[in-house]
């Protein structure tokens, strides 16, 4: 289907495009009149001194429908952000539009399209609202449902706690290590990783360059009086490094990154079947407090489906070894509306984590990335429908309330198989503090090794400024020299 979404402001017209993917998630959009499609959009933003409207009108053949929203600058928060509320109103006018002419029913984030919507909470905390205010307003102003409102306001509350004053973040800063090798590629998968079977020549140098660019981050940031909050060692899985590589790369990391002010260091141990004693027991000498290891599913027949070349048991196996070589904080990640699995499969794998007793549980929305293996070959995998990934995810949060937990960080993500969210659970005194600030974006967090992306933040304006490490190995050991010199050149000159 081809549907032209058409205004005089071009800009406006980009923005609102998400809008219409909410409804049309297939559709190509047009922003130019090309008379070849039949339904057309025209939306509007206006003002009349405090008085600001947006439109939205809409043709199909004979039908033509408009909706209008008004709004006053003068009782508005931020009433400086003319053209943010304006693009604001507008959307709002297209999804009432929208909501009317399908008959579908309304999403329950509304026009919440952003990928960190907590911000909003934190925006209007730090301008003073109060937790009922801020309900209010994110129902009238974004038509986002009650329990949506409560879920984000609650959240960005808990984060409080965390977030870093102006001062902290001159001082503090956290950092990110990706591996960017797997024992085999997950249908999902869109981040770097490569099989370390056929990468085995690259490990090594890859090894070699990652701990170059660790102690040139280590030695700047030293030079600045920048001290390291938290590290997290992702990827990929580092892990599938075998025992001797891995306890050199975290010899490294602790010489050159951790101080007294480092408060947490993940590694992320996803794949079960990557998982040792040996590993676990060098990790938590190197000082290494919290460990994710993460089932996704616990059904055998879905985990052969997505190529995780492991079972149920191993990820059994590998929580018992964890807790007995002494780790304090597990987490456990799970998909909801992986390819064929419906509401009672994921109440299958959430009993049986139940049974583990982790410390936090990570709910990610299914997302068909243009990278994945199941946008390659769409037709092989069955989604589920929206609203059964949406009961599993009323399913998950309630499995985490029952082990006690709480949500703590949340973001949403572009081609969700449902507009629903990614939500982070801990039991109190368990929160990722990492997890926390790459998603609130209020700390500077610099990202070594393999696709690693770096943010540096502004304190106080908390403006951002992002840079990203090469994603094929190759090109990164080639090019690491340049690589360390951009970065800490960023690192001095970003204030
Ligand atoms: S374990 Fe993670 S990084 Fe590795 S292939 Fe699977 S989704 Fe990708």
């Amino acid at each position: 289907m081809i549907i032209e979404l058409l205004s005089n402001q071009k800009e406006l017209a980009v923005t609102c495009q998400d809008v219409v993917r909410l409804f049309y998630p297939d559709a190509e959009i047009r922003l130019e009149n090309t008379g070849e499609c039949k339904l057309t959009l025209h939306i509007a933003a206006d003002a009349d001194g405090p008085a600001i409207k947006g439109t939205a009108q809409l043709k199909n053949d004979g039908t033509m429908a408009l909706e209008q929203v008004s709004g006053d600058l003068e009782t508005l928060p931020f009433s400086d952000d003319l053209r943010n509320h304006q693009k604001r109103l507008v959307k709002l006018a297209l999804f009432r539009l929208l909501t009317k002419y399908t008959g579908l029913p309304a999403g329950p984030w509304g026009i919440l399209t952003g990928i960190r919507p907590t911000k909003i909470v934190h925006r209007l905390l730090d301008a003073g609202w109060l937790p009922d205010s801020i309900q209010q307003y994110l129902t009238g102003a974004y038509d986002m449902s009650a329990d949506k409102a409560v879920l984000l306001t609650d959240t960005a509350l808990r984060q409080r706690a965390v977030l870093l004053t102006e001062k902290e973040a001159r001082e503090l800063i956290s950092i990110y290590i990706g591996i960017p090798f797997c024992p085999t590629r997950c249908a999902y998968c869109s981040f770097p990783s490569y099989s370390v079977e056929n990468s085995a020549g690259l490990v090594e140098p890859f090894l070699e360059a990652l701990a170059g660019e660790i102690r040139g981050i280590g030695r700047a940031a030293g030079e600045m009086g920048l001290k390291v909050q938290t590290v997290y060692v992702g990827g990929g899985t580092p892990t599938v490094l075998d025992s001797e590589k891995m306890c050199r790369l975290l010899e490294v990391i602790n010489d050159s990154l951790v101080s007294e002010a480092t408060v947490e260091i993940t590694l992320e141990a996803g794949r079960p079947d990557t998982v040792t004693m040996e590993k676990l027991e060098s990790a938590i000498k190197q000082g290494v407090t919290r460990v994710s290891i993460n089932p996704q599913t616990m059904n055998p027949g879905t985990l052969e489906l997505i190529g995780r070349r492991h079972s149920p048991h191993q990820v059994a196996d590998a929580f018992a070894m964890a807790r007995q070589a002494g780790f304090k904080t597990i987490n456990m990640d799970v998909i909801v509306g992986l390819p064929g699995e419906t509401a009672a499969d994921v109440q299958k794998t959430l009993s049986a984590i139940t049974v583990f007793e982790p410390e936090n549980l990570t709910v990610h929305t299914m997302a068909v990335k243009r990278a994945s293996r199941i946008n390659e070959a769409k037709d092989n995998f069955e989604i589920s429908p929206a609203r059964e990934v949406d009961k599993m995810l009323h399913l998950a949060h309630e499995a985490a309330g029952k082990m006690g937990m709480r949500p703590y960080y949340l973001y949403r993500q572009k081609n969700m198989v449902s507009p629903l969210e990614n939500i982070g659970y801990a039991r109190n005194g368990h929160d990722c503090i990492y997890n926390v600030q790459m998603i609130e974006e209020r700390q500077t967090v610099i990202g070594l090794g393999g696709g690693a992306g770096s943010k540096f933040v502004g304190p106080g304006t908390w403006h951002l400024n992002s840079h990203y490490n090469p994603k094929d190995p190759d090109t990164y050991i080639r090019r690491i020299d340049e690589i360390i010199a951009l970065k800490v050149d960023k690192l001095r000159s970003f204030d």
